[in-house]
């Protein structure tokens, strides 16, 4: 992709931003979307001289248009289990609404169109590790969900536009992904275990830690979600790091990196939170060329600064 203009909704989250950042880096114009609810300015704000990049503050649950666009990438929601327990109706009709609402875009303008989609589709799962085939095992009544069943409904919708529209459209499965600009205080396990390390506080591990995620950095997802952007498939690609690790795993991962002897505080295991969790990526492999190169331990060590920058910063504002 280069010369395009594009849309990014979700433009000022974790994920989003770092979109934007390369895409501007390919030589397209970005119109990033957000409306502020889970997202930071702070994500965008070394963007604030880029000519070739406009921010428009913007809830996607209402109908709305940005002139021409040639792609639409769709990264508007809660994501983090914290934020969208906290956000569970607003997840759900951004999920729902605003999928319709961007889908119409990329439809009225003749656009591509990239969902975000999630591992959280796959639920609890009984197949290890999950491939595109896999239907899931989602709980659907349970706190998690407002988000599974959005991202659900999501996919579900993208695949009609594809098939009665014919909007070229793809869908992302993406799995734990971790990097600078992950927020704080989102609840997630790399942003809280860092957090702490870094700021002299016990390690939080909920149940016994041996449920297993796998973590991909964030730069490695970006380059696989626009090696799928340009491709012609439109069915579900899962795009992760398949290195599996435990939590307790993870947690001594961090310990080695922070360089902090910390200690570790068990605390209960939230419900419906999935055991075990794997990317198979066959298919983007064979398909995109594409794979993960960071092992955790460097990713870690990639995102050290921006955590120190945090763990300062929540410093000096709480003394
Ligand atoms: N977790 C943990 N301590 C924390 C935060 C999370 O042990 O401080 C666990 C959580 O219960 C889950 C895993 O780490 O099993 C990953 O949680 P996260 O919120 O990062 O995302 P999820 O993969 O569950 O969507």
């Amino acid at each position: 992709m280069n010369s395009s203009r594009i849309l990014v909704t979700g433009a000022a989250g974790f994920l989003g931003s770092h979109l934007c950042d390369s895409l501007l880096n390919e030589g397209n114009r970005v119109v990033g979307v957000d409306n502020l609810s889970t997202g930071s300015e702070t994500n965008l704000a070394h963007l604030s001289r880029e000519s070739r990049f406009e921010f428009v503050q913007q809830d996607i649950c209402q109908p709305f248009d940005v002139g021409a666009v040639d792609f639409v990438f769709n990264f508007a929601s809660p994501a983090s289990p914290v934020d969208y327990a906290r956000l569970g109706i607003e997840t759900l009709l951004v999920g729902s609404a605003g999928t319709l609402n961007t889908l119409e875009i990329a439809r009225r303008h003749n656009a591509g169109y990239l969902h975000a989609s999630t591992s959280e589709c796959y639920g609890d799962p009984e197949v290890h590790p999950q491939s595109e085939t896999y239907w899931g095992n989602v709980n659907p009544i349970g706190p998690r969900s407002v988000y599974d069943e959005a991202k659900r409904f999501s996919e579900a919708t993208v695949m009609a536009f594809h098939r009665y529209h014919s909007v070229n459209t793809h869908l992302v499965r993406i799995f734990n992904t971790y990097g600078p600009r992950l927020q704080i205080n989102d609840g997630r396990v790399i942003s809280n275990l860092m957090s702490q390390a870094l700021a002299g506080e016990p390690l939080t591990i909920y149940g016994d830690g041996s449920q297993t995620r796998s973590f991909c950095y964030v730069s490695d997802l970006i380059e696989g979600i626009l090696a799928l952007a340009d491709s012609d498939e439109h069915l579900p690609v899962n795009i992760g790091n398949p290195d599996e690790w435990t939590i307790l795993e993870c947690a001594e991962e961090i310990l080695k990196v922070t360089g902090v002897s910390g200690n570790i505080v068990f605390k209960p295991l939230p419900q419906d939170d999935p055991t075990r969790r794997r990317p198979d990526i066959r298919k983007a492999k064979a398909l995109l060329g594409w794979q993960p190169k960071v092992k955790l331990r460097q990713g870690l060590e990639l995102s050290l600064e921006y955590f120190e920058g945090c763990v300062d910063k929540r410093l000096v504002l709480n003394s």
